[in-house]
């Protein structure tokens, strides 16, 4: 302890000055008012101490003054180089060597995990048991960040061999591009399980473009975690088990579950919840079902799940029945993990079952490897599971649904493990004609109708012919050059939506009908703003689905790539997928096959389906787009129409 007034604090020698100490000390922890901070760390920077933890509040947490100091604090920081955690934090905890800087008293656990937590905030630390289930090994509160932040602590624990498992709670992003680019290294060897609060404060803005107004800061969030293969969880309940289930379980390869349970009615739970995270009921191994219906009456139905009371019952006893049915799954190469149900009872009428035991011999006997998820009942419940959870391969959880779900997390993170990184394909294009094109969006901060048309075309994605005219004189040259049906259009920035306009007239079939749509295009505007000139668009027309593709700058993460169902109805149903850029050709066919429209664009009921490979190429186009021009903020195609014939852009619009 330092303290210029104190001679003794909690019973250790302190010094006056940090220079008076007669060592250099590893580490120094800055507990004063604000306004001592920077004194403090002065001293400590010229006693050569090189790492310090300011816990003090009231920087940029706070305010203006507060965020002056904090700036202050980094630059002395980055000019000695000396690091700094925090401010405003609890610190650093490292349960392994039993220190602890948090300014709460943290008793040390007697198990301690090899489980890392990296937070914006203390309160994880102080209360280890309700957001992991189990402690910390380690875990450093990041605070205001003024030096060591995410990225540097994912680092850390990306190399530290007592660390397996690496937990985030997140705010806010800091570094977000640096921070991706570590997790996507790091998640090939550590599960990393983020748990990002603060979804429904930035929902979708109200936008200038559908992909805007589709895409909220959460979605992207959602995409970039994906594309770094991190395990993002949504609440505090999954967090925990999310924790748990990579602590005890060491992988899942495959869908494929067995189950296990005393009880019909659980036995039906636990197939809701396999349905409900993507699992599949296996079927038996072969010779199970026989062995565990020998001497048994004819009525006994032995299926996948288990059913293992009646066999107990009518057999050799409950323990050897359940026993045996584990081990045929374990043993089973068509099941890739078992959800094993079962009750403990305290009565003494029911000491003949220790599951535990039964379990723990399973997993000797069958040298397991696959993971054993359990939810177990009755009044016993609490100390068998103690017993279990010592049991390699084997983790209880608090009901049928989170044992499933607990499962399901491990899945995902080697189906994510084994996710290849997408490479941007290039493509030629005309630079010289997109230059022009992109000189006048520049300036004009928005590109529409042909102008955004042509773009797309200069980088290879189709669209339907069409032409700009004036008046009635060139819409009629124009159609000369077209064939019917065509589709007339209003044209020019001051129609940003054109059907709100009556500004789209589709299926003309003949020149007495585009000179009719002409006409009452022109009334539609005169009546709502007879100052604003019209200027007119002639396409010709398309058929299909609508679908909507689209771009939009992320300033964390760069372009998101969107696609899914368009049209006018786009934002009524919402079916939308998202990628980052780039996107190569299998995030293309992942984006296609998770919207919930894929059917229809698939076929369905002998409708023909749309051109799948067209419509992936113009996923890498955009993507290669994109990449080519950076500085897009929006880009919409909607509607592309698209059949089995092809792909074709039909209105589109681009903003800087
Ligand atoms: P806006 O989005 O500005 O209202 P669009 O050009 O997207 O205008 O046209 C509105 C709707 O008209 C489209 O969603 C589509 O249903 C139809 N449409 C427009 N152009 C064509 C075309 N060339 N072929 C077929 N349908 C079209
Ligand atoms: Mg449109």
């Amino acid at each position: 302890p330092i303290n210029p007034k104190a001679d003794e604090i909690c019973g250790l020698k302190a010094y006056p000055t940090v220079a008076a100490v007669p060592e250099v000390a590893d580490l120094a922890t800055i507990s004063v008012g604000r306004d001592h901070v920077i004194p403090a760390f002065n001293q400590c920077i010229e006693a050569g101490i090189r790492r310090v933890i300011i816990i003090s509040q009231g920087f940029s947490d706070a305010d203006k003054r507060g965020r002056e100091l904090q700036e202050q604090i980094t630059l002395l920081a980055r000019g000695s180089g000396v690091r700094v955690l925090g401010p405003n934090t609890l610190g650093v905890t490292n349960n392994f060597r039993g220190l602890s800087t948090g300014f709460i008293d943290l008793p040390r656990p007697v198990k301690i995990p090899p489980v890392a937590l990296i937070a914006q905030t203390g309160l994880l630390q102080v209360a280890p048991k309700e957001f992991s289930g189990c402690n910390w090994g380690k875990a450093i509160d990041i605070g205001n960040a003024c030096d060591v932040d995410f990225v540097d602590a994912l680092e850390y624990f990306g190399t530290d061999p007592e660390i397996r498992v690496i937990a985030v709670y997140m705010e806010g992003f800091l570094r977000a591009r640096k921070f991706l680019e570590a997790a996507s290294r790091i998640s090939l060897t550590k599960p990393i399980i983020v748990f990002k609060t603060g979804r429904t404060a930035a929902g979708a803005r109200a936008a200038l473009s559908h992909t805007g107004s589709l895409v909220g800061e959460d979605e992207i969030n959602d995409a970039a975690f994906r594309r770094a293969g991190i395990i993002r969880v949504k609440n505090v309940s999954e967090f925990r088990d999310a924790v748990h289930s990579f602590l005890k379980f060491a992988d899942l390869s495959g869908p494929r579950l067995g189950v296990l349970t005393p009880s019909g009615a659980a036995g039906i739970m636990a197939t809701d919840a396999c349905d409900d995270f993507g699992f599949t009921i296996s079927n038996l191994p072969e010779n199970l079902a026989g062995k565990l219906k020998e001497g048994l009456p004819d009525w006994v139905h032995i299926g996948n799940p288990v059913d293992i009371w009646p066999v107990g019952m009518l057999g050799d006893g409950f323990s050897s029945a359940y026993k045996q049915a584990l081990c045929g799954l374990l043993n089973s190469p068509e099941i890739d993990a078992v959800l094993a149900l079962s009750l403990s009872m305290s009565s003494p009428l029911h000491q003949d079952i220790d599951i535990a035991a039964v379990v723990a011999e399973a997993g000797k006997e069958t040298n397991n490897t696959k993971p054993v998820s359990m939810w177990i009942y009755g009044t016993a419940a609490a100390a068998t599971v103690e017993k279990l959870e010592a049991v390699a391969q084997v983790a209880c959880f608090d009901s049928v649904e989170q044992a499933v779900r607990g499962l399901s997390f491990v899945y995902r993170y080697h189906q994510l493990k084994g996710r290849k990184i997408p490479a941007q394909r290039t493509f030629p294009y005309d630079r010289k004609a997109a230059d022009l094109l992109l000189a006048k969006g520049r300036q004009r901060k928005v590109l529409l109708g042909e102008d955004a048309l042509d773009l797309l075309s200069i980088f290879g994605i189709p669209a339907a012919a069409g032409k700009i005219a004036r008046n009635w004189r060139e819409i009629e040259a124009a159609a000369e050059s077209f064939s019917y049906p065509l589709v007339l259009k209003l044209s020019g920035e001051a129609f940003l939506h054109k059907s709100e306009w009556g500004g789209v007239v589709t299926d003309i079939r003949n020149k007495k009908e585009l000179r009719g749509a002409w006409k009452k295009m022109k009334e539609n505007v005169r009546l709502r703003n007879p100052k604003l000139k019209t200027g007119f668009q002639l396409q010709e027309q398309a058929a299909g689905k609508e679908l909507l593709l689209g771009l939009k700058l992320d300033p964390k993460f760069g372009h998101v790539l969107v696609c899914g169902l368009g049209g006018v109805y786009a934002e009524v149903f919402k079916d939308i997928s998202r990628e980052l850029v780039p996107v190569g050709r299998s995030e293309a066919e992942k984006m296609l096959s998770s919207l919930k429209t894929y059917p229809l664009l698939k076929g369905v009921r002998g409708e023909a389906g749309i051109d799948q490979e067209g419509m992936l190429e113009i996923l890498e186009r955009l993507s290669f787009l994109a990449a080519c021009v950076p500085d897009i903020a929006e880009l919409d195609i909607n509607p592309l129409m698209a059949d089995a014939g092809g792909c074709r852009a039909v209105d589109a619009r681009i903003i800087w």
